[in-house]
C-alpha cells in the first residue's frame, strides 16, 4: 500500500500547478465529434467529451503545423502558432489558394493528420495539441492570463 498519490498543496501551489501546462484531463482531450468542413472550406471544430467546443480555420492549422520543419520555421522567425507568415512588400502580389485540406485522416485513436493543399502533409496534431491551443474566447483568455 502506498501513500504517494496523496499530496497536499497550499492554495498558491494549487493554482501555479493549473496553470502550468500539466495534464489534461482525458475527457478534455477526447473528442467527441470532429467536423472538417472540407467542401465547405470553413475549417475543423471539434465537440470534446468534456462539453467543450473549438473551431479553428484551415489558414490557422496549416499556420500552426507542428511539425519540426514548420515548428522551427516559426521559432526562427518569431511566427506565433497559427500566425500568417508576413507577405513581401512591393507591388508584385501573389494570389496564394487559401489553405485547406485535400485530406484529413485519422492517426491512429489521438490525433489527425492533414494533407495541405500546398502539398505540405507532415504535421501531425494530436487532439491534445488541438485542445490547448482552443481559439475559443474562454480558453484564450485563460492562456493569456497566464502568469
Ligand atoms: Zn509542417
Ligand atoms: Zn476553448
Amino acid at each position: 500500500m502506498s501513500h504517494e498519490g496523496i499530496r497536499i498543496l497550499s492554495e498558491a501551489e494549487a493554482k501555479r500547478e493549473a496553470a502550468a501546462d500539466v495534464r489534461l484531463p482525458a475527457d478534455a482531450v477526447t473528442p467527441a465529434k470532429v467536423r472538417v468542413m472540407k467542401s465547405e472550406g470553413t475549417g475543423v471544430s471539434i465537440d470534446w467529451k468534456d462539453g467543450h467546443r473549438s473551431s479553428w480555420s484551415f489558414a490557422w492549422l496549416r499556420n500552426a503545423c507542428p511539425c519540426a520543419t514548420c515548428n522551427e520555421e516559426r521559432g526562427a522567425s518569431g511566427r506565433e502558432v497559427g500566425a500568417p507568415k508576413p507577405r513581401p512588400g512591393g507591388p508584385l502580389v501573389l494570389y496564394e489558394a487559401p489553405p485547406r485540406p485535400v485530406e484529413a485522416t485519422p492517426v491512429g485513436k489521438y490525433a489527425i493528420r492533414f494533407k495541405w493543399n500546398d502539398g505540405h502533409e507532415s504535421g501531425i496534431y494530436s487532439w491534445d495539441y488541438l485542445r490547448r491551443v482552443c481559439q475559443c474566447e474562454l480558453c484564450k483568455f485563460a492562456r493569456d492570463t497566464k502568469e
